[in-house]
C-alpha cells in the first residue's frame, strides 16, 4: 500500500468514516468522525516512545493510516476496541504499536496474545511485532501454531516471552498444558476474527477468553461483522471504541472482477490462454480441492510456467519457503486451497483466478483480496460453468461490485499479451544493470567485438540479442482464434492415448537420466496417491531446485525415481531424506 493510500488521501479511493457498530448509546460516546482530508501531523502526538518513533522513520512511515489514527489513542489508554477492518489497511500496526508501547518491564510471562486464523497470519503478525519493537531488542515476541514444533515452542515460553501470537488451537493447547501463563496478560487480540468463525475456531476463541484475567484489554479486529462476532464483542468487550474503515469501495475500485463461462472439460485451456493473455507478476489460482491444485500445477509446469502448490498436504516448512519463493518472484504462481491460502499476503500479486466457484461470497471476497494490495491494481477472474453462472449475483452482492463478463481471450489477445511482457521485461532490462559491473564490462565489450568482426549496427546487434532472448519457439500463436475448442477437445483425446502409451511403457525398463542428473529413489508411490506436482512441489521447495531443474519422475506402486542435477550437497540430501511428502517420509537414495 502507497503511503498516499494507507493516509487516505486520494479521495476516490479511500472512503473513511469511523462509526458505531452497535447502536447502543456507550458506543455514540466514542464516536469519533474522521475527514479523510485531515492534515497529517505524523506519529508523534500520540504519546509514542522516541525508540519506536526513530523504528517506524526507518520503515519509512511517515504518518499513520486513517485505521492507525482512529485507534492508537484508544488503545494507548487501553480501552477495549472493535475494529472492521480488512488487510491492506495498516491494521496490523494499529493494534500492535499501541500494544508494544503499553508492556510493562520485568514481567516474565507473556504480556500481549494475538490469536490469528492461520499460521501464514500469525507468522506476519509476529513478524510485524518483532519489526516494529526493533528499538527494544531485549523483547521477545513468540509465533505458535499447529504443524511446528511443540517442544522449542515450550522452551521459549519458559525462557519467557512478551507477546505471543498464535492460532486458536495451538494456544489453547499450551493454556491447557500450563506451557503458556497468561495470569499476566494484559492484552488479547482477535484477528480476522470472521476468519476464525468461518474456520470453526469461535469455540476455542470463547475458551481463551474464558480463561484470562478480569481485567484486560480486548481487540477484535474483523473484515465483516457477521452476528456471531458482534454477539462474542458484547459479551466478552466492555464498552469498546468502535472503528469502521469502510474499504469497501476501495477493494473494489482497485480490483477488476471479471468472469468467464466455460465447461468443464475446457477450464484448462481457458488458463492457460488467461495466463498467456493476462497474467504478469503474481498470479494465484484457487482450486476446490487438493486433487485439482495438482493438476491445475502440473499442466501450467508442464507450459513452462513457475507455479508451486499450496495445499493442505504440504507441510508447514515448506508452505512459508512457497510463500517466500512467490514473495522473491522465483515462483510466479501459486495454485492453492481455500484454507492454504487464508491469511495470505503477498503484495506482488497481479491477478486471482477462481478456477473452481468459491464456497460463498465471503470466500470469494477474502479470495479476490489477495490482489490488489499495497496500493496497486489487480484482476480477478473468476470461472463459472454454465450452470454456475446463477451465483455470480451473490458474489457480485458480496464484493459490492459488478463482475464483467469476459471472453476466453482468442489468439490477438494472447499474443498483445506476450508483446506487453516483452516490452516490459526489455524495459526493465535496459534500466537494471547487472550486478556485477565486470560481468557488464565484458558483455559491452563481446557487443562491441562483434559489432565491428561482423560490421553490423546496433539495432541489428540489438535485435540479435533479443531474439536470443525470445528463444527458438515462436513469440506469436499463429492459428486462428475460434479453434482453440476443437484443439482441446482433440489434446484431451490425444492426452487421453498418451497416458495409455506411458502406462505401457512403465512395464519397459527406464531410460538412463540425462548427463547432468541424477537418478534417486524416494519411498512414495502410488499407493501414497503421490502425483509428480507433489514430488515437485516437495523437492524444490525444501532444496530451493526451481521446479523446471527437476527431472522426468517416474512413479511406481511402492517408490518413485527423481532426476535431479548432479552434485547434490549433504546437507540438502540429509534433508530430504527426512521431508515427508502425502505423509511419508521419502527416505531418498541414490539409484542405480
Ligand atoms: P496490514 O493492513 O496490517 O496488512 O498492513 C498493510 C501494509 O502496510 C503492511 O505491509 C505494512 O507494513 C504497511 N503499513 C502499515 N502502516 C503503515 C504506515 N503508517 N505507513 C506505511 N506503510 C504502512
Amino acid at each position: 500500500m502507497t503511503e498516499q493510500q494507507l493516509r487516505g488521501e486520494t479521495p476516490c479511493v479511500v472512503d473513511l468514516s469511523v462509526s458505531t457498530l452497535t447502536e447502543s448509546p456507550e458506543a455514540e460516546l466514542f464516536t469519533t468522525t474522521i475527514e479523510s482530508t485531515t492534515p497529517e501531523s505524523g506519529f508523534s502526538g500520540f504519546g509514542f516512545s522516541d525508540a519506536l518513533l526513530k523504528t517506524l522513520a526507518d520503515k519509512g512511515y511517515t504518518d499513520p493510516s486513517p485505521i492507525q489514527k482512529a485507534a492508537f489513542p484508544d488503545l494507548m489508554l487501553g480501552r477495549d476496541l472493535v475494529g472492521q477492518a480488512q488487510t491492506g489497511t495498516g491494521k496490523t500496526a494499529a493494534f500492535a504499536l499501541p500494544l508494544l508501547e503499553r508492556l510493562q518491564s520485568g514481567q516474565k510471562t507473556p504480556q500481549v496474545l494475538v490469536l490469528a486464523p492461520t499460521r501464514e497470519l500469525a507468522m506476519q503478525v509476529a513478524d510485524s511485532f518483532k519489526a516494529y519493537a526493533a528499538g527494544h531488542p531485549h523483547l521477545k515476541v513468540l509465533a505458535v501454531y499447529g504443524g511446528s514444533d511443540f517442544r522449542s515452542q515450550i522452551s521459549a515460553l519458559r525462557r519467557g516471552v512478551d507477546v505471543v501470537v498464535g492460532t486458536p488451537g495451538r494456544v489453547m493447547d499450551h493454556m491447557r498444558q500450563g506451557t503458556l501463563d497468561t495470569s499476566g496478560l494484559r492484552s488479547l487480540v482477535l484477528d480476522e476474527a470472521d476468519e476464525m468463525l468461518r474456520m470453526g475456531f469461535i469455540d476455542d476463541v470463547e475458551w481463551i477468553l474464558g480463561q484470562l484475567p478480569e481485567e484486560r484489554q480486548v481487540v477484535l479486529f474483523s473484515a465483516t461483522m457477521p452476528s456471531e462476532i458482534r454477539r462474542l464483542s458484547k459479551r466478552y468487550l466492555k464498552d469498546p471504541a468502535e472503528i469502521t474503515i469502510r474499504t469497501k469501495d476501495q477493494e473494489g475500485r482497485r480490483i477488476r472482477q471479471r468472469s468467464i463461462t466455460v465447461p468443464m472439460p475446457h477450464k484448462l485451456e481457458a488458463l492457460q490462454r488467461v495466463l498467456d493473455a493476462c497474467g504478469g507478476e503474481g498470479v494465484i489460482i484457487f482450486t476446490r480441492t487438493k486433487a485439482i491444485t495438482l493438476t491445475v500445477a502440473e499442466t501450467l509446469e508442464a507450459a513452462g510456467h513457475q507455479v508451486a502448490v499450496l495445499n493442505g498436504d504440504v507441510p508447514q516448512n515448506q508452505r512459508e519457503r512457497t510463500v517466500e519463493r512467490l514473495r522473491a518472484g522465483s515462483v510466479d504462481i501459486l495454485v492453492a486451497t481455500d484454507v492454504a491460502a487464508r491469511g495470505l499476503d503477498v503484495d506482488r500479486i497481479g491477478m486471482v483466478i477462481n478456477y473452481d466457484m468459491p464456497f460463498d461470497g465471503e470466500a470469494y471476497v477474502h479470495r479476490i483480496g489477495r490482489t490488489g494490495r499495497a496500493g496497486r491494481t489487480g484482476e480477478a477472474v473468476l470461472f463459472v460453468t454454465p450452470r454456475e453462472r446463477r451465483f455470480i449475483n451473490n458474489l457480485e452482492r458480496a464484493s459490492g461490485q459488478p463482475i464483467e463478463p469476459m471472453e476466453v481471450p482468442g489468439n490477438t489477445a494472447i499474443n498483445q499479451g506476450r508483446l506487453d511482457r516483452l516490452h516490459k521485461r526489455l524495459v526493465e532490462a535496459t534500466q537494471q544493470p547487472r550486478a556485477n559491473a565486470d560481468e557488464e564490462a565484458l558483455l559491452q565489450e563481446l557487443l562491441q567485438r562483434i559489432g565491428t568482426e561482423l560490421e553490423l549496427s546496433s539495432e541489428q546487434l540489438a535485435y540479435a540479442a533479443l531474439s536470443l532472448a525470445i528463444g527458438p519457439d515462436p513469440l506469436l500463436r499463429q492459428q486462428g482464434d475460434d479453434d482453440w475448442i476443437h484443439n482441446n477437445q482433440r489434446r484431451d483425446r490425444d492426452r487421453g492415448e498418451r497416458g495409455d502409451r506411458r502406462e505401457r511403457r512403465n512395464d519397459r525398463p527406464s531410460r538412463p537420466p540425462e548427463d547432468n542428473m541424477q537418478r534417486y529413489r524416494v519411498e512414495v508411490g502410488h499407493r501414497d496417491r503421490v502425483k509428480p506436482g507433489n514430488l515437485v512441489g516437495a523437492i524444490a521447495g525444501e532444496t530451493g531446485l526451481q521446479g523446471r531443474l527437476i527431472g522426468r519422475i517416474q512413479i511406481f506402486d511402492n517408490h518413485s525415481l527423481v532426476d535431479l542435477p548432479k552434485g547434490m550437497p549433504e546437507d540438502v540430501f540429509n534433508n530430504l531424506r527426512s521431508l515427508r511428502v502425502m505423509n511419508r517420509e521419502l527416505q531418498i537414495t541414490t539409484a542405480t
